[in-house]
């Protein structure tokens, strides 16, 4: 029976997702929407177009149209990436001797190297659609700024990425990517906008954060006529885009019959996971169907096992709108860690809301015990996956583990979202046994905590 099953499931093009799938159209209860950080009241599509593109603004708000068509413009670039294989990891399971069946969904095949391409093209393409000169954003590790840049170039538009210090100084590689690409790359804080010199200023040698760099890159937005800004993950504009990715597995799935039992992705910001799962979690909201959906986050960073459910803002120069979602506080710098694209905050306001109402549950995992999985994993299935990444499939080993104990012939889907070319000072310091894990104490949180906003 499982030999009928080929070791990567391809879509054609006309299999390619004609729409994008929002699961807020599904959700009796909605996510709480955006908080005006002055007023304290939900943040008007007006508020919100200073900041954002407009069409980005009406998906952001639109809690109630289930499926948002795809631009043809969109749905071209994609077809040079995509459909993106679903791969049976025959040669894991194998070495693993386990009876469960394990699929990842791998989005590494593209230059920038992750999943943010599908947000990037479709972002960059609004910002063109509506006259607009440029974009600013931040990334912390890069991902996100090489697939914005990508995006840009490819709607000539300008781009200006706010790269977090710490990265821009161990990436180099990342950051001439993002330039041949032709985007113009500052390492946060910087002097060139006034958070940033007031961050610097009361923090002097901080080698920045994602929290920091938002702040820099939404301010040099709204002070730049023709600019407006982008985020990769978090938003719920992000998480739709990102629901090609679950589409995509689904119909996959679909194809051979198969109905998967588990479900596993890392989640920094949310929005892989949120678009791998959200095909799924809407027929668990139409009650049509039951699956175990598992959130990823490294132990250093735990906003949904350790956070707390409020609002709080997004950025840590406290300029961006109010989230209600799980958070350590914007306040919370961790550790630093590997996977620099799991070190946010705060977490997407659909899956935290999906999560509190028990629709998915969470789990955490130290940084050595990743670079184990990353390292079998490669050995065994070639693939060279990204520290993110890696956060899912230690948990999916763990569980085909699990199933070997006690026989269960469960099938794992996991999301496998980038590769780890450039992180390979990370795999370094592993081969190298110098690695090691920084978890806070609750006392190091209950500070933290202590700085959210008060809102009623
Ligand atoms: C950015 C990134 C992530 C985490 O971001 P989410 O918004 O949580 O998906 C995971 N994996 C890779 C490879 C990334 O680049």
């Amino acid at each position: 029976m499982s030999q009928e099953i080929p070791y990567k499931i391809y879509l054609n093009e006309n299999e390619l997702p004609k729409a994008w799938y929002n699961v807020r159209g599904d959700m009796k209860e909605k996510p709480a929407p955006l908080l005006n950080p002055a007023t304290l009241q939900p943040m008007t599509a007006e508020e919100l177009g200073h900041v954002f593109c407009d069409e980005l603004v009406a998906q952001e708000l639109n809690n109630t149209d289930c499926y948002i068509p795809i631009p043809e413009e969109v749905r071209n670039f994609y077809k040079m990436y995509r459909p993106s294989p679903l791969v049976r990891a025959y040669c894991l399971e194998k070495q693993l001797d386990t009876p469960a069946k394990i699929y990842y969904k791998f989005e590494g095949n593209n230059t920038s190297g992750s999943h943010k391409l599908n947000s990037a093209i479709a972002q960059a393409y609004y910002a063109k659609k509506q006259g607009l000169i440029g974009v600013t954003t931040e990334t912390g590790a890069g991902q996100w700024g090489t697939a914005l840049s990508m995006a840009c170039s490819y709607f000539d538009l300008d781009c200006k990425v706010f790269m977090v210090k710490v990265s821009y100084e161990q990436k180099p590689f990342r950051r001439e990517v993002m330039r041949t690409y032709g985007a113009s790359v500052t390492p946060s804080p910087s002097e060139t906008t006034e958070i940033g010199r007031k961050i610097l200023a009361e923090h002097p040698g901080t080698t920045g954060s994602l929290g920091c760099a938002i702040s820099e890159a939404v301010e040099k937005a709204t002070s730049t006529p023709g600019y407006r800004y982008v985020l990769g993950s978090v938003l719920n504009q992000v998480l739709l885009h990102q629901s090609v990715i679950g589409l995509e597995t689904k119909a996959a799935l679909d194809k051979y019959g198969i109905k998967p039992d588990m479900i596993i992705g890392c989640a920094g910001g949310g929005s892989n996971l949120g678009g791998l799962v959200s095909p799924f979690i809407g027929e668990m909201l139409r009650g049509e169907a039951n699956y175990d959906i598992v959130a990823v986050e490294p132990a250093s960073c735990p906003s949904l096992t350790r956070g707390k459910f409020a609002y709080d803002f997004c950025d840590t120069g406290r300029v961006c709108p109010l989230a209600k979602m799980y958070t350590l506080g914007s306040g919370f710098i961790p550790s630093a860690n590997h996977a620099g694209g799991l070190r946010y905050h705060g977490m997407t306001p659909i899956l935290s809301k999906l999560y509190d109402d028990g629709y998915m549950r969470a789990t955490s995992v130290e940084q050595t015990k990743v670079f184990e999985a990353a390292q079998q994993f490669a050995r065994v299935e070639g693939i060279l996956p990204a520290p993110e990444s890696s956060h899912a499939i230690r948990v999916a080993i763990d569980e085909a583990l699990r199933c070997k104990e006690t026989g269960e012939e469960k099938t794992i889907v996991f999301g496998l979202t980038g590769t780890g070319y450039f992180d390979m000072v990370a795999y370094q310091k592993f081969n190298d046994g110098e690695m090691s894990d920084f978890i806070p104490t609750d006392a190091d949180l209950e500070a933290s905590f202590k700085n959210l906003p008060k809102v009623d």
